[in-house]
């Protein structure tokens, strides 16, 4: 593993949790606050869910639709240097005080924090077919036959792949009569091959879990993977992905030893958005009830908060000032010299780059280190950052020594 995948904060799904939990852990508005480098992680581009619904946060005078809400959290996200990778993470082990991610055996990154938001199940390129052959249950069972309808129209023929888990049976009533339309069925089920369940489906049953969709204009066919890693690709017309099972038994697929859930295999969390492990946050659907953007927005910023928290804690063993968010109940120090000057806000003149001069000399400079880049990108690979610290070398603005370790640690402590 190479230094540059060495985070503060591991963010697993990049949904409406996953977006939200790492942008907060990002944007600090306390101006002694140094934010966390932090790094997604989703094989799917981001947005999770919400790229799949027209209507996303709505209450009863307001209405913003999925991509709306997308929209604005990846300009967040973009302004706020978050990198996302596009990973599947498989496993998560904790080692020497940092979560260490894997996939496919090969290790991704590591971080002091990890945040788990991969909803109830990982997304692929489902909204590339999202109306063009493919649909998924939502608006509880009474809603079902006219999404069906819908998605089969005046088709007399066809294969349609239903992708669910064993609570799919509870479908099977609702589906007979598209089996009497020729409709022929085929059952993608996200469990371990288990023949007695087989029994309970009429139609073709496979086990595993969907790797990608294929197909040109529509979707044609859906590749699949086995608990083995074995692949096979499954042709088909239609394709129903049945959410309402992943809402009572989601797809636990990310090994992490000791991880406590509750009986339907959603994590458990207290008031803080903390698992029982440490160092390790979930928000959103992973979370369990209720399945909503509102609360999964919300959950990420908790999430995203206690991880900054326990990071900053880790890093210099204070508490981390997060005044107006969370007050530490620590007394004003009278002795301390660098509260910032009582200038009325009006006062403050702030030049832009077109009104000042280009030798500095008639200017006092400050800077924001927390806004935009933390102590730990400085010393990686901020090269813009890096060449405003030599510029200031040359001109012998700053001083640069050398520092023995034990210095070092204190100063990294402060
Ligand atoms: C059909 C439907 C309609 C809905 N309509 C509404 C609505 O109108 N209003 C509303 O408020 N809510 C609605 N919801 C609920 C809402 O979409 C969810 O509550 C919300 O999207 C949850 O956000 P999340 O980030 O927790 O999970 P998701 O949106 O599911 O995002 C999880 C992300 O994590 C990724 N992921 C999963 N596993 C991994 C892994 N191992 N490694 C890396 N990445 C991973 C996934 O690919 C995905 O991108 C609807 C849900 C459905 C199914």
């Amino acid at each position: 593993m190479t230094k540059e995948t060495r985070y503060d904060v591991a963010v697993i799904g990049a949904g409406p949790a996953g977006l939200s939990a790492a942008i907060r852990a990002r944007w600090l508005k306390s101006y002694r606050s140094v934010p966390c480098s932090t790094v997604l992680c989703d094989p799917a581009k981001p947005g999770g869910l919400a790229r799949l619904r027209s209507t996303m946060l709505t209450g009863p005078s307001f209405h913003l639709s999925g991509s709306e809400l997308i929209e604005k959290l990846e300009q967040d996200r973009t302004d706020l240097n978050i990198p996302l990778l596009s990973v599947e993470v498989q496993e998560l082990r904790f080692i020497e005080e940092r979560w260490h991610l894997y996939s496919d055996g090969q290790q991704i990154c590591s971080a002091r924090a990890a945040i788990l938001a991969p909803g109830m199940r990982c997304l692929t390129n489902e909204a590339e077919y999202f109306n063009r052959g493919l649909t998924l249950t939502y608006n509880g069972y009474d809603y079902f036959p006219q999404l069906l309808s819908k998605l089969i129209g005046d088709a007399a023929s066809g294969r349609l792949v239903i992708v669910g888990n064993e609570k799919t049976v509870n479908l099977l009533p609702i589906l007979k009569a598209v089996a009497e339309r020729n409709i022929e069925l085929i059952f993608l089920l996200d469990e371990p091959p288990d023949s007695e369940l087989g029994k309970r489906f009429s139609g073709e049953v496979h086990f595993g879990r969907v790797r990608r969709y294929l197909g040109t204009e529509r979707v044609e066919a859906v590749e699949a993977v086995n608990d083995e890693g074995d692949g096979s690709r499954i042709n088909c017309d239609m394709v129903f992905i049945d959410y309402n099972a992943f809402e009572i038994k989601p797809a636990a697929a990310i090994e992490i030893d000791g991880l406590v859930k509750d009986g339907r295999g959603f994590i458990e969390v207290n008031r803080e958005g903390a698992t029982n492990l440490p160092g390790l946050f979930a928000a959103g659907d992973c979370a369990g009830l209720y399945a909503m953007a509102l609360k999964a927005l919300s959950e990420g910023a908790l999430a995203g908060f206690s991880a900054y928290r326990y990071v900053f804690q880790q890093k210099f063993g204070l508490a981390a000032p997060l005044f107006a968010y969370a007050a530490n109940g620590e007394e004003l120090d009278p002795n301390r010299l660098d509260y910032p000057e009582l200038v009325a806000t009006d006062k403050i003149e702030v030049l832009d780059r077109n009104q000042v001069e280009k030798t500095f000399e008639k200017y006092s400079i400050s800077f924001p280190v927390g806004d935009c880049f933390s102590v730990e990108e400085l010393q990686r690979d901020n090269t813009a950052t890096q060449e405003i610290v030599f510029a200031l070398l040359d001109k012998k603005a700053v001083t640069i020594q050398p520092q023995e370790e034990k210095e070092r640690d204190f100063a990294r402590r402060l």
